[in-house]
């Protein structure tokens, strides 16, 4: 699903395998190396990806599925955890054919050619999420 290598002090540099959808391995990575909270950032090409709009009036989520070959020009997010469960927030921009941009929070992108993260851990658990009604958000919970 994806190899990597760590430079020091718990940060990573990952590379997502070709066709791979990039969440499902970033939550993978952070089960597998016990990442309870941190910074991910990082750059890819992919052919499909579905963004997420949260509007404040409604509070619901409004989804959006993109098939096309695009360039992740910027993924930055964090980790946390929400029930005991990685919990990736990711925003992301990605260039189009014609080189305009989308973008929003990334809930799925797969793979089309690389995908180059880093994550650091921060090291720090109780870094939580909790569902605030006010505002519709997981937002942080620190215990
Ligand atoms: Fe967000």
């Amino acid at each position: 699903m994806y190899k990597y290598r760590e430079t020091r002090d718990r940060r990573f540099i990952l590379s997502v395998d070709n066709h791979t959808e990039i969440s499902t391995a970033l939550a993978a990575f952070c089960r597998e190396k016990d990442i309870h909270s941190g910074i991910v950032g990082g750059i890819a090409a992919i052919s499909k990806a579905t963004f997420r709009f949260l509007d404040p009036a409604t509070k619901k989520y409004v989804d959006k599925t993109f098939e096309e070959q695009m360039e992740i020009t910027c993924l930055a997010g964090n980790i946390s955890r929400k029930d005991g469960e990685p919990y990736l927030h990711l925003h992301v921009t990605a260039s189009r054919r014609d080189y305009t941009c989308i973008g929003g929070h990334l809930l799925t992108a797969t793979v089309n050619g690389a995908c180059e993260l880093f994550v650091e851990d921060y090291g720090l658990e109780g870094i939580d999420r909790k569902f605030n009604p006010e505002t519709g958000l997981n937002l942080y919970e620190f215990k």
